[in-house]
C-alpha cells in the first residue's frame, strides 16, 4: 500500500472527506489518507499527525516522495495537540485504533474540537465507546458503513456537530444506528462471529468452579441483543 495505492478500507475513509477540506489525520503513521487526498485534489491543507517517532518519519517521506510538502504538514505531537487554531482544520480523520484510543484522543484534545470539525472515525474494536463519546459530546452521526477487507472487519464512523439534542438507543450504540437498519453481509458476518465467540466463552465459564452469575446475566442479555437484531 502507497498514497497511489490505498486500501479498501482507508479508499472508503476518503470517500467521506468532503473536497477542498483542511485536514487532521491523527495516528498518520505512513501519511497515506492525507497524501492520496492531495494527489486526488481534494484537501485545501492537511495535517499528518504522529505521535510516535518511526510512523512520524513515515509521513514525513512519504509526504516528500510525493512532492506534497506545501500541502500537507508532518506533525509529530500526541492527538489533537498537532492541530493550531491558525490550521482552520474542519475535518479529522483518526483511523486503524481501538474504540477506547479514539476516544480518548478525541477527550483529551476537546479544546481542539470548539470549532465543531466533521469526524471520520474507524475504529478497529469498540466501536459502541466511540459512538457513546460522540452522543455525550453532541456529535450527531451522519453516515456509517461496514465492510471487509483481508478477513478483518471495519467500521467507518462520520459525525457532524449538532446543537439539538438527540438520542440514541442501546442498540444504536452497540451496532450503530446506520448499520444496523442497513444489515449488509459484512454486519451479519461480524455479528454471527461475535455471537459464537460469546457462546464460547459462556460455556467456558460455566465449566469454571465460580461463575459469577451476574457476568453470566450480562453475556445472556448480549446474546439476546445479537439474536435480536441478527432476526429482526
Ligand atoms: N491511520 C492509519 C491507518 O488507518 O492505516 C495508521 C493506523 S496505525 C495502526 C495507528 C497509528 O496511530 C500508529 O502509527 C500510532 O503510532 C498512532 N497513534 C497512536 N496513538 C496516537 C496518539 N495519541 N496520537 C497520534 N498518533 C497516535
Amino acid at each position: 500500500m502507497d498514497a497511489r495505492h490505498l486500501s479498501q478500507r482507508l479508499l472508503r475513509v476518503a470517500s467521506y472527506v468532503p473536497k477542498n477540506a483542511r485536514l487532521a489525520d491523527i495516528g498518520s503513521d505512513h501519511a497515506y489518507l492525507p497524501a492520496y487526498l492531495g494527489l486526488n485534489n481534494q484537501l485545501a491543507f492537511g495535517i499528518a499527525g504522529e505521535v510516535v517517532e518511526g510512523p512520524y518519519q513515515n509521513a514525513v517521506n512519504e509526504i516528500k516522495k510525493e512532492g506534497l510538502t506545501n500541502l500537507i504538514k508532518a506533525r509529530h505531537a500526541d492527538g489533537l495537540a498537532v492541530i493550531n487554531n491558525e490550521d482552520s482544520i474542519d475535518v479529522i480523520t483518526i483511523c486503524g485504533m481501538g474504540g477506547p484510543l479514539i476516544s480518548e484522543i478525541l477527550e483529551k484534545g476537546k479544546l481542539k474540537l470548539t470549532t465543531h470539525p466533521l469526524l471520520i472515525l474507524q475504529p478497529n474494536v469498540g466501536e459502541k465507546q466511540v459512538r457513546n463519546w460522540l452522543l455525550i459530546n453532541n456529535y450527531r452521526i451522519i453516515a456509517e458503513e461496514i465492510l471487509a477487507e483481508d478477513q478483518h472487519i471495519y467500521e467507518i464512523i462520520t459525525a457532524q456537530y449538532d446543537e439539538e439534542s438527540f438520542e440514541l438507543t442501546t442498540e444504536d450504540l452497540e451496532f450503530g444506528p446506520f448499520l444496523r437498519q442497513q444489515k449488509n453481509t459484512a454486519f451479519i458476518t461480524k455479528w454471527q462471529e461475535e455471537l459464537k465467540k460469546i457462546k464460547y466463552v459462556l460455556e467456558e465459564m460455566k465449566k469454571a468452579k465460580e461463575f459469577p452469575s451476574e457476568q453470566e446475566q450480562k453475556m445472556l442479555a448480549k446474546i439476546r441483543r445479537i439474536e435480536g437484531i441478527l432476526d429482526d
